[in-house]
């Protein structure tokens, strides 16, 4: 599925005719707007949603429908919305009982950007993404968030989706579970 778009761009010389240049725009529209920036509630599919979450791709594997998608060419997180009352059922699996939602979320109703859309823009074909550098960020500001839990400027949405992202990395084995040191 890798764009042959470049085969014309990166060529001797370095000149784009104008049709090479159409071509190069139209599919960065097509990037941008495959994005599905506004996407329904990822457990019931309501329009209507009211908070939304980002967890790192690797927690598609989790999701209903996440197998096709090749996590690893997700660029940057990827983004659960939902509608307040499942909003509500959300926060009290991660507050209260410490799991999160991930198997009953629907992964054709995130949103994500893939590695093919960036591609058109920067001209260049890659390796697959390495999720290490996002999963480690992601997991630090998940700690430092639920460190500062007491404070009275922590939002509980943040602490949700910190809840969300570990429980998620120890579940897909990238980190280990709390209270147990020994790396496997
Ligand atoms: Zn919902």
């Amino acid at each position: 599925m890798r764009l042959r778009l470049v085969d014309g761009v990166s060529g001797a010389g370095g000149g784009r005719t104008a049709a090479e240049t159409h071509t190069l725009l139209r599919r960065v529209a097509i990037g941008v707007y495959a994005g599905l920036k506004n996407t329904p509630c990822c457990l019931c599919g309501r329009d209507e949603t009211h908070t939304r979450i980002a967890v790192p791709p690797r927690a598609l594997g989790l999701m209903e429908n996440g197998d096709p998608i090749s996590w690893r060419d997700v660029v940057g997180t990827v983004t659960l919305r939902f509608c307040a009352d499942d909003w509500d059922l959300v926060s009290d699996l991660a507050i209260e009982m410490d799991t999160h939602p991930l198997s009953r979320c629907n992964a054709a109703h995130v949103s994500l950007d893939l590695r093919e859309d960036h591609e058109a823009l920067l001209s260049a074909v890659k390796g697959e993404t390495d999720q290490t550098e996002l999963e480690s960020r992601l997991a630090a500001e998940a700690e430092a968030t639920l460190d500062a839990v007491d404070d009275p400027y922590t939002e509980e949405r943040d602490v949700v989706e910190a809840i969300v992202v570990l429980r998620a990395l120890e579940e897909l084995g990238v980190r280990d579970p709390p209270g147990d040191p020994v790396a496997p």
